[in-house]
């Protein structure tokens, strides 16, 4: 029987570690040594003799923003499907990183806020632990496991392009720091370069079609500043607040994580012009009107441990390489160069551990390796339409955001209100729904039916 879409997500986002694997190819190029490509790197090492990763950035043994991934000083949340991806591909993950400082708060200590009032948490347990650090952290620990592969390595250049034999990748052009452009083959080629992939004007410049790109302008405004942390000003491990105060209003958002190094992330963020800036007299303000009490008093009596950083977001979009009827063989897209999202749903280093999940499943399909990888695109795309539906739906109802409006939107839209209405009376429900925004369900299960039943039920009960 043919299997649905939530049962094929559920597949990719297995925490069990894969049965079989074979060796297939002789060398794997990864470009992009970040959240994507790393995960990338770990998997290809089942699968190649040797793997090699080109990042432009040198900093392997550093737990500290870098220059090739300008977001990471900005709050970074890991959702429970990431997390549990990490643990599948590095046994064990999860135990160290917290060994090293990452933060596990208990539940007493995580809130969640809309429109200042405190919303009902999941029990305890139920979406699994949490491991909250920095993102930088994160990726370290990434790293660290990566590197520690005996046939994967790192070398520093800037990937430069593509060569093509026939039909099929045949080799990467890097510019090594300060040395000559390189040449070098490859039997399969992962772009994990990120949101400014140059990978489609590479592909129109060799005379392949370009993918289609879809972007929802979202011009979102981040501002994060690091805060010792002290209990004597507040017993905050996340707290996440939205305000959204009405029609027309556009919503701010901010969050207080514990990380690593006794240290909180505090975030405020606004859309369109609503911009928080680098003056912390601005920031200090807007943590204490617009949100719980916590932000305040952890912006006014904590002490700043560097700057306030902002960031910049203009849009959601995506690179369709499924819809492409010509492209190479031997070539895989992962991470943020398919596809990234507005980061208030913390749903990219997820998505980016869920295409190495896709990547796995393709190589140990048997696969054609000299026609293009279309399994792979096609459970990519699976990914890709979970996060999208989740953000892009949520998206739609700010007030600076008008499209683009999917087909069927209206109905999917009025369903998804009836179930999210539900859901905060429903803790069977709830869970559910919870399930979905952190990616461990696809959101096709909340229009089951049997779910939409319960929810008309709930909704035409006598109150
Ligand atoms: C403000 C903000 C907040 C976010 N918050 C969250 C969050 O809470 N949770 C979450 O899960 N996600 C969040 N994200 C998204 C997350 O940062 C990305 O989804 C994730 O980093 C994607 O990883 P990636 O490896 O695909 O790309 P990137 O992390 O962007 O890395 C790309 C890598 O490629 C390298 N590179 C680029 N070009 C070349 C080249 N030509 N040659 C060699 N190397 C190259 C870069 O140096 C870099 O290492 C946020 C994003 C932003 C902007």
């Amino acid at each position: 029987m043919a299997q649905s879409i939530a049962e094929r997500f559920a597949r990719i986002a297995t925490s069990e570690p894969p049965a079989e694997t074979r060796v297939l190819l002789r060398r794997a190029i990864v470009l992009g040594g970040s959240m994507a490509g790393l995960m990338a790197a770990r998997v290809l090492s089942d699968h190649a003799d040797e793997v090699l990763v080109i990042e432009r950035d040198g900093s392997e043994e550093s737990a500290l923003p870098r220059p090739g991934v300008p977001q990471g000083s900005q709050v970074h949340a890991l959702l429970p499907a990431g997390h549990a991806q990490l643990d599948r591909w590095f046994a064990g993950f999860t135990a160290a990183a917290l060994a090293d400082g990452a933060v596990d708060p208990p539940p007493e200590q995580i809130r969640n806020y809309f429109n200042g009032v405190m919303a009902p948490q999941a029990p305890a347990g139920t979406l699994g632990q949490s491991l909250v650090s920095t993102r930088p952290f994160l990726e370290y620990h990434v790293r660290r496991r990566t590197l520690a592969i005996e046939n994967i390595k790192v070398v520093h250049g800037r990937a430069d392009g593509l060569e093509f034999d026939g039909d099929r990748v045949s080799a990467v052009r890097y510019q090594p720091a300060g040395g000559e452009l390189v040449v070098e083959a490859a039997d399969l080629v992962v772009d994990a370069t990120g949101r400014s992939s140059r990978l489609s004007d590479w592909l129109g410049a060799a005379g392949w079609p370009q993918p289609p790109m879809l972007r929802m302008p979202i011009k979102l405004n981040y501002a994060s500043a690091l805060f010792r942390r002290d209990p004597k000003i507040s017993d905050v491990g996340i707290s996440i607040a939205q305000n959204q105060a009405g029609r027309m209003v556009t919503p701010r958002q901010g969050g207080v994580l514990a990380v690593e190094g006794d240290r909180w992330l505090v975030l405020v963020a606004g859309y369109g012009d609503d911009r928080p800036t680098r003056d912390l007299g601005d920031f200090k303000k807007r943590c204490r009107e617009d949100f719980p009490p916590d932000f305040g008093q952890i912006a006014d009596h904590g002490e700043l441990l560097g700057d306030v950083i902002t960031y910049h977001q203009a849009d959601s979009r995506r690179r369709e390489y499924h819809r492409l009827k010509r492209f190479p063989a031997r070539l895989i897209v992962a991470g943020d160069a398919v596809a990234s999202f507005n980061p208030v749903y913390g749903q990219g280093m997820t998505s980016a551990t869920l295409h190495a999940s896709c990547l796995s499943a393709y190589l140990r399909s048997d696969p054609a390796l000299d026609k293009p990888a279309r399994q792979y695109f096609e459970q990519v795309r699976l990914v890709v339409d979970a996060a999208w539906r989740v953000s892009t739906f949520a998206d739609l109802e700010l007030p600076h955001v008008d499209g683009p409006y999917p087909r069927g939107y209206r109905l999917a839209q009025w369903r998804s209100g009836l179930v999210a209405r539900a859901a905060a009376l429903d803790p069977g429900l709830g869970l559910q729904s919870a399930r979905v925004t952190t990616m461990l369900d696809h959101p096709s299960v909340l229009s089951r039916p049997q779910t939409v039943l319960r929810a008309l039920r709930l909704r035409l009960l006598p109150s």
